[in-house]
């Protein structure tokens, strides 16, 4: 789960991580009278959505002056911004927030996230803040530092050294202020169960004080049962409808550009059939994992989103019967197209727990638009005919 900047900058100050004043906005009156208590005399006003790269496509400008705040605030609240981080079809502007400007000397880059394989989190830093991270890692990755902090005995004094040092920062003050913002972000992403906490830019101000200018949160979702007020601050407009309604019934989906529904029982399976699709010269509309409790319920749940999205030709059922009996899926499945208009092909491949009972009452079922798959290539090629108006 992710979080916005204005939500992010409010638990750094909860935990002493300077950050300019801001206020959030969610009408033009409300950007200007938040600009009068901040006072000025130079504003920034920057649109939240769930997408960095604001900066770039138009989501943050500076103000000189309470009219010009309006101007912007106006411009802004309605919008529908692009990053290359929202794809082409951008996200629209809901709220803004409107920031003191900060006398910036240079910008920096520092995160902390999960290092999978070191299997630990480390502290990601470089000199080369504001920009594109992903460019300098491609580019000059000697430019970015990375400290790896063990959990076990948690940010020491070696850790802010080998920080501090790496981006070259030699003054004492400067040291002891990197040092102590990189402990404390630390602290916050150990505390509230994080997966990445970026900041880019960091700024080094004109004092030799460092400030978060940016800031970006995800939070690792299996934890936030006991982050109520991480969970508080989900914004469900930031993400897809369909997903968000799919996770109700306890169904993973995502999306895609393809042309055949995906309904599979087990992410690595999912994965697999969505390869299986593709080598046989289709495209996955979507991935779906409907978990190890495939019920009539949620089979006929997932074909009702799988349907939602208009480019679905084909549906491909795959599902591998290990504690959910093949039976009873072909059941679930035949009460599913009762209950939703499914105007598709449905190709369907049962293997495992009591598939030749299931295919018994498939074949029986006499549904004229259920073509079944004897194996998971065979159903992965006639799903592709099918979704070509071939079969
Ligand atoms: P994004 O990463 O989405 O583009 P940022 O918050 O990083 O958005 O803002 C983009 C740029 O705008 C920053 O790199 C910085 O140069 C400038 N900026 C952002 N906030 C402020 C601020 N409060 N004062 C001065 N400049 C700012
Ligand atoms: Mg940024």
């Amino acid at each position: 789960m992710n979080i916005h900047e204005y939500q992010a900058k409010q638990i750094f100050r909860e935990y002493g991580i300077p950050t300019p004043k801001g206020k959030i906005a969610f009408s033009v009156d409300e950007a200007v009278e938040n600009a009068k208590e901040l006072g000025g005399p130079i504003w920034v006003v920057k649109a939240q959505i769930h997408a960095g790269g604001r900066g770039l496509g138009g989501g943050v400008k500076l103000a000189k002056s309470l009219d010009e705040v309006r101007k912007l605030a106006d411009e802004m609240l309605g919008m529908t911004l692009v990053t290359h981080q929202t794809g082409p079809e951008g996200k629209l502007v809901q709220k803004v927030y409107i920031e003191d400007g900060v006398d910036i000397k240079d910008e920096f880059y520092l995160s902390v996230v999960l290092d999978r394989k070191l299997e630990m989190p480390i502290i990601m830093a470089s000199t080369e803040g504001g920009m594109d991270i992903e460019s300098v890692a491609e580019k000059t990755p000697e430019k970015i530092v990375v400290v790896p902090v063990d959990p076990t005995i948690g940010f020491q004094a070696f850790h802010g050294r080998s920080l501090a040092f790496g981006l070259g920062i030699s003054d004492k003050m400067e040291q002891k202020n990197i040092i102590g913002f990189a402990q404390k972000l630390y602290k916050l992403y150990m505390d509230k169960d994080a997966e990445l906490i970026e900041i880019n830019p960091l700024v080094r101000t004109g004092d030799g004080e460092f400030i978060a200018l940016d800031g970006k949160m995800g939070f690792d979702n299996s934890a936030l049962g006991r982050q109520p007020e991480i969970l508080a601050m989900r914004d469900l407009s930031e993400e897809d409808p369909d997903e968000v309604e799919a996770a109700k019934y306890g169904l993973s989906y995502v999306a895609l550009d393809g042309e055949i529904g995906c309904m599979v029982n087990g992410a690595g399976l999912a994965m697999g059939t969505m390869d299986t699709i593709n080598h046989m010269g289709g495209t996955p509309a979507n991935f779906l994992d409907v978990g190890g409790s495939a019920n009539a319920q949620t089979v006929s749940k997932g074909f009702e989103i799988i349907l939602k999205n208009p480019k679905v030709k084909a549906i491909f059922v795959n599902i591998f019967g290990g504690i959910v009996r093949c039976d009873r899926i072909a059941n679930g499945i035949i009460e599913a197209t009762k209950t939703t208009d499914v105007n598709v092909p449905v190709i369907v491949r049962l293997d495992g727990t009591n598939a030749p009972e299931a295919a018994e009452i498939l074949k029986n079922a006499n549904i004229p638009n259920l073509i079944v798959g004897n194996d998971l290539g065979d159903g992965a090629k006639k799903a592709v005919a099918a979704a070509k108006g071939e079969i």
